[in-house]
């Protein structure tokens, strides 16, 4: 198999006597979405906190693109290309949606005044935002405030704030949530097209979506991975079955 974008190699963490992640190995290639699935407290935040940097490993690698990251901050992880999108939102609920991507791009999200004036003054900067924007189709509401913004809309946007960093890989944790059947669906489109440009390792609930949107899937159990495989053979995976779909 070609290099893996995202190369996890033995990644264990423990809180006190809890093992949340259990030596896990697991890859990221290019034009895929591999989607980590199981049930509520398996430890798939646990390890997206490992792959993002907000969470050091006890044991075990990440690797981005070649090179052994797991000494970088969050700062420096996005920076070295690993593009996520955060559960809790991290949007600047005042500033319009184009600002929030050319904070982003500025690669720091002050709150200086004087700082936002001279990010006003860069073209290159709005130019890279305003193609974010049209990437994810909300550019007609590029002058909209964060806050202002529909639930579906602000997804949208924290996926153009990760999108205008030109990352390598995506990180996105559950993007469906409070999504209607619509904007599930336009997601889902949008994703399909996106995994081209940079893979994309993804949590979400919604089996409905996983299975659609998945190129494999890993399933995380006690912090074990059990399984990995494409949507067909994890859906008839006996050991799957049993321990999470609850047959
Ligand atoms: P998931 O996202 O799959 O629901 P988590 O990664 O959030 O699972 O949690 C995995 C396990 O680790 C759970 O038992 C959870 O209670 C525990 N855990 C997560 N974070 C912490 C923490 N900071 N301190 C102690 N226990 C934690
Ligand atoms: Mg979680």
């Amino acid at each position: 198999m070609a290099d893996p974008v995202l190369d996890l190699r033995g990644l264990s963490k423990s809180f006190g006597a809890l093992k949340a992640t259990d030596d896990v190995t697991l890859t990221l290639q290019r034009g895929e979405i591999h989607a980590l699935i199981g049930p509520n407290g398996a430890g798939k935040s646990t390890l997206m906190g490992l792959v993002s940097g907000k969470i050091a490993p006890d044991a075990g690698q990440v690797w981005l693109d070649g090179a052994d990251i797991t000494a970088l901050s969050v700062a420096r992880r996005a920076k070295a290309g690993l593009g996520r999108s955060f559960q809790v939102s991290s949007l600047i609920p005042d500033y319009s949606a184009l600002r929030n991507v050319m904070l982003a791009l500025q690669g720091r999200q002050g709150h200086s005044y004087r700082f936002l004036r001279s990010v006003n003054r860069d073209t290159a900067l709005r130019e890279g935002a305003r193609a974010a924007l049209t990437r994810v189709g909300l550019s007609p509401r590029a002058s909209v405030e964060a806050a202002m913004l529909s639930h579906g809309e602000r997804r949208l946007l924290e996926i153009a704030v990760a999108l205008a960093m030109g990352p390598k890989c995506f990180l996105l944790d559950e993007p469906m949530a409070g999504l209607g059947s619509e904007g599930t669906t336009r997601l889902v489109t949008f994703l399909n097209a996106l995994k081209h440009e940079a893979p994309i390792l993804l949590i979400e609930h919604d089996m409905d979506a996983v299975f659609r949107l998945a190129d494999r899937i890993s399933v995380l159990v006690y912090g074990r991975i059990i399984a990995t495989g494409a949507p067909a053979d994890i859906r008839a995976n006996p050991q799957v079955r049993a321990a999470y779909l609850g047959e």
